[in-house]
C-alpha cells in the first residue's frame, strides 16, 4: 500500500464494541482484570501499554516500514531511548550539525555515564570512515540536518556503520517518512521529534523510534519506555494518530512552497546564503534528489550584519510567526544561534524557516518587506 493510504488506514478499525469510525480515546490508567487474574483484553496498566499508543505505534511503524515502533514524551526521550541501549564503553558517532539538543545530551547525560561521542561531518562518509574507533557501537545521523540543512549519505553511512559492527540511527524529524525513507536505505532505526511534521498543529509533544527489525535493539528500546516511564499520554497519541492522515498531503504541500520561498530568497540581495538541498547551488543538492522524493520544509538563510541584521529581520515579519520549533500548519522564523545560545556554531546572521500551509506568494512577500526594512 502507498504511504496515503496507510496514513488513512494503518492500525485504524472502526471501534469493534461501538462501531464509531474515528477512534476513541482511552484515558483510562488501568484495565479490568479477569476472576482468573488475566487480562482478557491485554492491557493492564497505562505506562505499560495503551490503546492509543498501541494504534499510534502501529501506524508509525507502518509509514516507515518498520517492524516495531516506540512512541515517547518528546523527541528527546526518543533519542535518549536509542543512546540508553548502549553500555559504559561504547562510543558514538553523532553528525555535527545534528539538533543542539542531541549533541547536548550526549555531552551531559551520556558522557557522565561512560558513553563517548565525536562530532563528525556526516556528509562526508571518509570524515566518517576514519573517526570509527573499535568501540563505536552507533552512528547517529540527521538528514536533513538541523539548521544548515546538510545532506549525509543514508546508504553509504549504513554500509560503512555494518562493516564495523555498528547500528545506523536516522534523525527523520525534517524529511519525515513521506520525503525520505531511512530504513529503505540501509539504517536500523529511524527516530523522530513527533512534536514537529507528525504532529503538524504545534500543539503536542512527542517522540518515537521505528525499529527495521524487532530484536535485542529493539527491546531494550521497548524496555526503556516502559521501564523509563517516559511514556506520551493518551490523548497525544490520539492527537498524532489524527495528524498522520494528513501528512502526507501537509508534508508535500509545505516542501513544495519551501521550494518556492528558498528560490525566491536566492534572488534576493540583501540574502547572503540559502540553505535548502532543493537549490542547485546546494552541496549535496544532487544526493538529495537521489535520497529524497521532495526537499522538504525546512530552510535557513543567512543576512549580512549578524545578529542585530538577522533580528531585525525577524522582527518585521507579519505572516511568519516569531518562534522556535518546526512542522507546524502556520510558518515559522527564528533566529537560532541565540536560541541555542553560547558555544553554538550556528553563523549569527542566520534565520532558520518552517514552512506551514500559507500560500506562497504571501510568505515570499512578507520577507521581501521585511528584508527590504
Ligand atoms: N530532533 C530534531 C531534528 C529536532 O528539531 C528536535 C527538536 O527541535 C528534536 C529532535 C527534539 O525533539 P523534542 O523537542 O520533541 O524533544
Amino acid at each position: 500500500m502507498k504511504i496515503d493510504t496507510l496514513a488513512v488506514h494503518a492500525a485504524r478499525e472502526p471501534d469493534p464494541s461501538t462501531g464509531a469510525v474515528a477512534s476513541p480515546l482511552v484515558m483510562s490508567t488501568t484495565f479490568l482484570r479477569a476472576t482468573d487474574g488475566s487480562y482478557p483484553q491485554t492491557h493492564y496498566y497505562g505506562r505499560c501499554g495503551n490503546p492509543n499508543r498501541e494504534q499510534l505505534e502501529q501506524a508509525l511503524a507502518a509509514l516507515e516500514g518498520a517492524q516495531e515502533a516506540c512512541a515517547f514524551a518528546s523527541g528527546q526521550q526518543a533519542v535518549l531511548a536509542v543512546f540508553m541501549a548502549l553500555r559504559a564503553g561504547d562510543h558514538v558517532l553523532v553528525s555535527n550539525d545534528s539538533y543542539w539538543g542531541t549533541r547536548k545530551q550526549l555531552r551531559s547525560i551520556l558522557a557522565p555515564l561512560g558513553i563517548v561521542h565525536t562530532e563528525v561531518d556526516t556528509t562526508n562518509p571518509a570524515a566518517v570512515a576514519a573517526a570509527f574507533t573499535p568501540a563505536t557501537r552507533l552512528l547517529w545521523v540527521e538528514t536533513p540536518s538541523n539548521p544548515l540543512l546538510r545532506v549525509s549519505d543514508i546508504a553509504a553511512l549504513a554500509a560503512l556503520a555494518h562493516e564495523r559492527g555498528a547500528w545506523l540511527a536516522v534523525d527523520n524529524t525534517f524529511a519525515t517518512a513521506v520525503l525520505q525513507r531511512p530504513l529503505e536505505l540501509g539504517a536500523d532505526l529511524v527516530m523522530h521529534s513527533t512534536t514537529k511534521f507528525v504532529g503538524g498543529h504545534s500543539d503536542l509533544t512527542g517522540g518515537v523510534v521505528a525499529a527495521r527489525e524487532s530484536g535485542p535493539l529493539f527491546a531494550a528500546l521497548r524496555a526503556f519506555q516502559i521501564e523509563g516511564g517516559g511514556v506520551p499520554s493518551p490523548f497525544d497519541c490520539w492527537l498524532l494518530r489524527r495528524s498522520l492522515m494528513s501528512l502526507p498531503l501537509r508534508v508535500r504541500a509545505q516542501s513544495a512552497t519551501a521550494l518556492a520561498v528558498a528560490q525566491f530568497l536566492a534572488a534576493q540581495p540583501a540574502v547572503t546564503a540559502v540553505h535548502y538541498p532543493g537549490l542547485p547551488h546546494h552541496p549535496q543538492h544532487a544526493l538529495a534528489a537521489r535520497q529524497m522524493s521532495a526537499f522538504g520544509a525546512m530552510l535557513s538563510f543567512e543576512v549580512a550584519g549578524g545578529e542585530p541584521a538577522a533580528l531585525a529581520v525577524a522582527a518585521k515579519v507579519r505572516v511568519f510567526t516569531r518562534a522556535t520549533s518546526l512542522g507546524g500548519v502556520e510558518s515559522l522564523i527564528e533566529h537560532r544561534a541565540s536560541m541555542e545560545g553560547p558555544g553554538t556554531q550556528t553563523p549569527a546572521g542566520l534565520l532558520r524557516v518552517s514552512i506551514g500551509l500559507e500560500d506562497a506568494g504571501d510568505l515570499q512577500a512578507d520577507l521581501a518587506t521585511a528584508l527590504a526594512g
